[in-house]
Formats: structure tokens, C-alpha cells, sequence
């Protein structure tokens, strides 16, 4: 099985208390995309610009990702820039240019068209909603959003909600969609938007999964250090999302296990710059920090 994967294709620049690192590969979909080829194939869809270096092509392809869908544009790419203050569950958006985005028109080659696994990483809701459009009956399809998007964006992505069977936010874009800082009532009002999952990420605390089953906590991974957090976010249900493409049996039996999949994976991006780390974690690896995770978890 195969998951398709849409959102950002980004050059990101990021500035810790320690260090500083210019035009890295980044975006929602770059970071998706590398966690979920642990588990499944993927499918990407994005659009860059003609400034989008060759070796970041290369490393998608090292991790065997499937890049018809993905649109060379001419422009510049997706480029954001942020600043981790020492805690760093807190950052500050310095620069978002959306570069070929703005004009970017996701056309799913045929063969993407009939993909059960679907992610609709964090991008513009009118072009989530446009992938959405061109499936045929996908089997699980999941959203991803941020705060850009819930303020500038908003209708659109209430439309999204209605269509979607997850949709995965941090703690604070819940507050900001529901004026809620409780998480039970956010959840509560997040479902009456539409997705029978809702799952809220509360950082370096874990991440709650809300759906018939009723909640489940799942923990982050304690780490020593954290070098960048950016695209834990990405990491995490992109992981999610392709061990549930990889696994047999009901989404429901495996939901939970995938969660704890996507969280380990995530813990593997918060310890390097970018996908540096990431890019270099093996499938045993994340394998052996799961069995950790159990260890520490089970009472
Ligand atoms: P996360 O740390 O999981 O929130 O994800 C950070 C990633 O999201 C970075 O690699 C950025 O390139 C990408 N990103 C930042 N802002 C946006 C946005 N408005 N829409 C889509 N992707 C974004």
C-alpha cells in the first residue's frame, strides 16, 4: 500500500539559540513524506520553483518517493523562516513567502487518482480541498492545518473539515479554531465540525487522539536534546499516516500503534537541523525507541 501525500515542498530557514541554518529542505510534504517511507510508498504532490536544488530531488528519491505528482514551477519555492525562542515547544514566524504556491494547481497524475491513504499536509485549505476533488473514494483520508491558514483561510477550510475522516492541529490552532483552551471541550467542538478523528499535538508533551474508541495518550519520546523541532509536526502524521498504509487489519485496531509510530519518527526530526536527522534514522531504529516507548509507557 501507498499513501498520497500533499502540502509544502519548502526551503526553510531556521534560527535556534544556538545556531542558524539557511534555505534547508523543509515544508509540510518534504517532511511527511520521509517519515511515512519508513513504513509505505509515497505518492508527493507539490509544486517547487525552478531555484529548488537538485540534491533535494536526489534525497527524496533516495527514500524511494514517488515524484510524478510533484510540479516543477516557474517562480521561486516556498520559503519560510523561524525563530526558536529556549523553550523550544515556542516559535515565531519571521517569513513566509509562498513563492509558486500562490499560483500553484495540484493536477494528480491518473495513476495517484485511486490511493486509499490520503494526507492532506498543511497548505493553502483551497488546495487540499482541489486534491480532494481529483480522488476517487480514498479508504482514510487525513488534514493537517495551521494558524495562517484557520485566520486568513477559514471558510475554506471549514468546507475541508466536513470532508475529511482526521484532522490532526496543535494545541494552541484548536484554541484558536474553537476559542477553547480546554482540550476535551476543543476536541468535543472539532468533531461537531466534521472528522470522526481529531487528533490535537501538544509538542514535547505528546500528542491526544480523540474518535469512537474514545481518547488515547500518546507520549512523545523524551530526548536529551533538541536541536529543531521544525517538521516534528509533519513528521509525526506522516509517520502516522504510513504505517497505517503499511499495516493490515482495520484502521481502528491500528490507529493508536501508528500514532506511536509517528511520534517516534518525530523524535528522530527534533534531533537535527531540517531532515538532516531524519534522513539518516533507520527503519530499526524507530523500531527500537518504540520498544523504549513501551517500556516506559506500560503500567
Ligand atoms: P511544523 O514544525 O510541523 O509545524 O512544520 C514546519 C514546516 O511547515 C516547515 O518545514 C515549513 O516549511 C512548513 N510551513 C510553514 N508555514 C507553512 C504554511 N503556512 N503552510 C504550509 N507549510 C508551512
Amino acid at each position: 500500500m501507498s499513501v498520497l501525500i500533499v502540502g509544502t515542498t519548502a526551503l526553510d530557514s531556521i534560527k535556534t539559540p544556538t545556531r542558524e541554518n539557511p534555505r534547508l529542505l523543509g515544508g509540510s510534504a518534504s517532511h511527511a513524506a520521509v517519515a511515512a517511507s519508513f513504513f509505505s510508498r509515497v505518492k508527493l504532490v507539490g509544486g517547487v520553483g525552478e531555484d529548488f536544488p537538485k540534491k533535494y530531488l536526489a534525497l527524496y528519491r533516495k527514500h524511494g518517493i514517488d515524484l510524478a505528482g510533484l510540479q516543477i514551477l516557474p517562480g521561486k519555492t516556498f520559503h519560510w523562516s523561524g525563530e526558536y525562542e529556549v523553550n523550544m515547544n515556542h516559535r515565531r514566524t519571521l517569513l513566509t513567502e509562498l513563492g509558486v504556491i500562490e499560483t500553484f494547481q495540484p493536477k494528480l497524475p491518473a495513476a495517484y487518482r485511486d490511493e486509499p491513504f490520503v494526507l492532506l499536509g498543511n497548505l493553502a485549505p483551497a488546495l487540499q480541498n482541489a486534491v480532494l476533488d481529483q480522488m476517487h473514494k480514498p479508504r482514510f483520508v487525513v488534514a493537517d492545518s495551521m494558524d495562517l491558514w484557520i485566520n486568513i483561510a477559514l471558510p475554506e477550510l471549514l468546507r475541508l473539515l466536513k470532508r475529511v475522516d482526521g484532522f490532526v492541529l496543535n494545541d494552541s490552532e484548536a484554541e484558536l479554531l474553537t476559542r477553547e483552551n480546554n482540550v476535551q471541550v476543543a476536541l468535543r467542538k472539532l468533531h461537531r465540525l466534521g472528522p470522526k478523528y481529531v487528533i490535537i499535538k501538544q509538542g514535547s508533551h505528546g500528542s491526544i487522539l480523540s474518535g469512537p474508541r474514545g481518547i488515547f495518550l500518546c507520549p512523545a519520546f523524551p530526548l536529551r536534546t533538541v536541536e529543531d523541532p521544525t517538521g516534528a509536526g509533519d513528521s509525526f502524521v506522516g509517520g502516522l499516516m504510513g504505517y497505517l498504509a503499511g499495516a493490515r487489519g482495520s484502521i481502528e485496531a491500528n490507529l493508536r500503534r501508528a500514532m506511536v509510530y509517528g511520534s517516534v519518527t518525530a523524535s528522530f526530526c527534533c534531533e537535527g537541523f531540517g531532515l538532516n536527522a531524519t534522513t539518516k534514522t533507520k527503519r530499526a531504529d524507530i523500531q527500537q525507541r518504540v520498544k523504549q516507548l513501551e517500556k516506559m509507557t506500560v503500567f
